[in-house]
């Protein structure tokens, strides 16, 4: 999964981050493409030259990749399906999104959005590569033809059934239409994807025992779909074991909560330390839950400031912290604060608190439906994401 990101932007209300594993494949593609390639397609070019075109020409490349995740992450959206935000990375971009489609025809569309976006820019790029005349200048040429080539490769690539990726996540759509049933969709998509990714890390590793680095990053790509493959079926086992469980059924209450005005100091003694968990809902003075009071937080506070600091400055506000009682446990579970901090305030519409809910009563409830005439194995799911 992609790890932690910058944010860099903000694209029609989406944000856009970057990694610092992106800076790294930046830097791998200009190096590469300004110590061979630019040198070969243009006789004679500066050093400097070259390199400056293989820096221009990896920025275009990813933004050509932004484009295809905008696809996807718009069309998401205008289907009912909440998109946190996008990240450049290692493999690519990502888009990703919380929650799934309520419907095949949803998915497909934004499953096919990103690739219909490559697919334009491939062709355009076709077209302009046959419309450079004879006389043009080399460079030209050869700025053009690498991005006809990495757009139609990312194209292809993209369109392999090797769910999650894009070509995988159309068929996932149309086993789910046909059918009618999104379990069996979902796993018979998921199993081809894992297939795929072993096939993808043999193949990589081949190429790289027989001296092509570029292997490595097929294998790379192989292990990212199998694990998202893998956290996919367990998400969706998850789901079947708790069907529509709603946080109120295993929610701990009432909540124990800590006054925003109390000290740091006061809260480790009469919370942290007595009670020994590792975050507390905040209320303010008119008894609204305002965030979480996380144990990381606290224990940042350099010791002798807690007896004057107060926990009202140390609230964790993030709004994946806080939910409904009717709320989806299944959904809770795609919150990647939540399963993270490991705990979320349950708040009523008025955000006064009516318990605490963590991970810990998560598999409490899973255990005990396990438990059930349905059996299974289930898991608390990691976020879902696609991939290119
Ligand atoms: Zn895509």
């Amino acid at each position: 999964m992609p790890g932690r990101s910058f944010r860099i932007a903000r694209i029609a209300g989406i944000p856009i981050g970057v990694s610092p594993w992106w800076l790294a494949i930046v830097w791998l593609i200009s190096w590469s493409l300004g110590s061979a390639y630019f040198p070969d397609a243009v006789p004679g070019i500066a050093p400097a030259a070259s390199y400056g075109l293989g820096l221009l020409s990896a920025l275009l490349l990813f933004a050509s990749i932004l484009v295809h995740e905008l696809g996807h992450a718009i069309v998401a959206r205008r289907h009912g399906v909440e998109v946190e935000g996008i990240d450049l990375w290692l493999l690519g971009g990502v888009a990703r999104m919380r929650g799934e489609a309520h419907a095949p025809r949803d998915e497909l569309l934004y499953a096919i959005a990103g690739p219909a976006i490559t697919a334009a820019i491939t062709l355009l790029l076709g077209v302009a590569a046959l419309a450079i005349p004879g006389s043009a200048p080399a460079v030209v040429r050869a700025l053009v033809e690498y991005q006809l080539i990495v757009n139609a490769l990312i194209l292809g690539f993209n369109m392999l059934p090797a769910y999650p990726l894009d070509g995988g996540r159309v068929l996932h759509a149309l086993l789910w239409q046909r059918h009618g049933d999104l379990a069996r969709a979902t796993a018979t998509a998921t199993a081809i994807g894992r297939g795929f990714g072993f096939a993808m890390m043999a193949v990589g590793l081949l190429e790289l025992v027989a001296g092509a680095v570029g292997g490595l990053w097929l294998a790379f790509i192989g292990v990212f779909v199998v694990a998202a493959a893998d956290a996919q079926r367990r998400a969706l086992e998850t789901e079947q074991l708790l069907g529509h469980a709603t946080v109120a059924s295993i929610m701990s209450s009432p909540a124990v909560t800590v006054p925003a005005g109390m000290s740091v100091a006061e809260a480790i003694g009469e919370f942290f330390v007595t009670r020994r968990m590792t975050a507390f809902p905040v209320i303010d003075v008119r008894g609204r839950v305002t965030g979480l009071l996380t144990i990381g937080a606290v224990e940042a506070v350099d010791r002798e400031l807690r007896p004057q600091e107060n926990v009202g400055a140390l609230v964790d506000r993030d709004p994946q912290l806080t939910v409904g009682p009717d709320d989806d446990v299944t959904e809770l579970l795609q919150r990647p604060s939540f399963v993270r901090v490991g705990r979320a305030a349950v708040v009523d519409d008025e955000r006064r608190a009516l318990g605490v809910v963590s991970v810990t009563d998560v598999r409490r409830a899973l255990r005990a439906a396990q438990l059930g005439p349905r059996g299974g194995s289930g898991a608390a799911a990691p976020p879902r994401a696609t991939l290119g």
